[in-house]
């Protein structure tokens, strides 16, 4: 796939400055990934505290890479200072690349893209990390839809290699190769796919998911399944993957996929993930999920 990427990539624009708007788990984990590669990130959010808490995140993961030796202090002093934290659009004229990771809704996302696209060069790329939203429809709010990308990284970015690079109809080829050229130089895998509900791993992810659910729904224990499919050889079962994704996450993906694909991807059982988020156990994030988290 990375050679794929690469071929691809060859149109690429450099990217030396990127920014990111959103900080929360998400744009937190793009900015950090991106400095530790050696860009300067821009990380803006409306919330002081989610800055705090983006920032955190990094001098955990910092952290973690000292401790096991995987980096010196000097470079993690260099990387943390690549990552201005701000509640403004300062400097985002000089951005090559803007990544967008706000909340999940079309309408804010919407008004967000548009007055970022006011605020940077003509040539500047773009991108939203939505994980559902439709790219073509995003694309509406803006002047320059042909500098527009889907950027979809999967949680936790530092470890998840994988990232989905959607066209929209409008998307100039430069710009997705550019997207794909800076996940390259993130150290990820990129990949080229189509605008439509669920991109392509969702499409893949959420009938596993279903499968799941309706075996809890017919009496499974969730735990047991969980056993079998790490047995099985898979990293997590999953119960477990649910946790790591959030609940709310996931019933919003399996409500955009069963939106988009109609009868052969609604379930007609009640969902034990929903029942989850009514009773506010998210996963990870929460401290519970199916799991107690500590
Ligand atoms: P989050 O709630 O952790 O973070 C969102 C952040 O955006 C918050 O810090 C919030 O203060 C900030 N924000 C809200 N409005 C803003 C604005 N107008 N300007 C600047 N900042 C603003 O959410 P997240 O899980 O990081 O998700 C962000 C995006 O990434 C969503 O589009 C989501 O669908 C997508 N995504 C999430 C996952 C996941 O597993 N969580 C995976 C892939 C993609």
């Amino acid at each position: 796939l990375k050679k794929k990427a690469k071929g691809y990539a060859k149109l690429a624009r450099p990217v030396q400055q990127a920014a990111v708007v959103g900080a929360g788990i998400m744009g937190g984990g793009i900015a950090y990934t991106s400095a530790v590669r050696g860009t300067i990130v821009l990380m803006k959010d409306i919330a002081q505290p989610a800055l705090d808490l983006g920032l955190a995140e990094a001098d955990k993961l910092l952290a973690k890479q000292m401790e096991a030796g995987r980096m010196k202090a000097e470079k993690a002093k260099q990387v943390r200072a690549s990552i201005r934290a701000q509640l403004n659009f300062a400097g985002f004229d000089e951005a090559d690349l803007v990544v967008e990771a706000i909340v999940e809704n079309l309408a804010i996302k919407k008004k967000v893209l548009a007055e970022v696209e006011t605020l940077v060069k003509p040539e500047a790329i773009i991108a939203s990390n939505t994980s559902s939203l439709s790219i073509a429809e995003m694309a509406t709010a803006l002047q320059r839809p042909q500098n527009f990308v889907g950027m979809h990284f999967f949680n936790p970015v530092p470890q998840m290699p994988l990232v989905e690079v959607i066209r929209g109809p409008a998307t100039d080829p430069v710009a997705a190769a550019t997207t794909a050229g800076h996940a390259l130089a993130m150290g990820k895998t990129p990949i080229l796919v189509q605008d439509c509900p669920g991109f392509l791993v969702n499409r893949i992810f959420i009938p596993y998911c279903l499968a799941f659910l309706r075996l809890v729904h017919d009496g499974a224990d969730y735990q047991h399944v969980d056993r079998v499919m790490e047995a099985f050889g898979w990293p997590m079962g999953p119960a477990y993957l649910a946790d790591v994704v959030g609940m709310d996450t996931l019933v919003h993906v399996l409500h955009v996929i069963a939106a988009g694909y109609g009868a052969r991807m609604r379930p007609s059982f009640p969902l034990a993930v929903e029942l989850l988020v009514d009773h506010k156990r998210l996963g990870q994030k929460s401290g519970a999920g199916f799991y107690r988290h500590e």
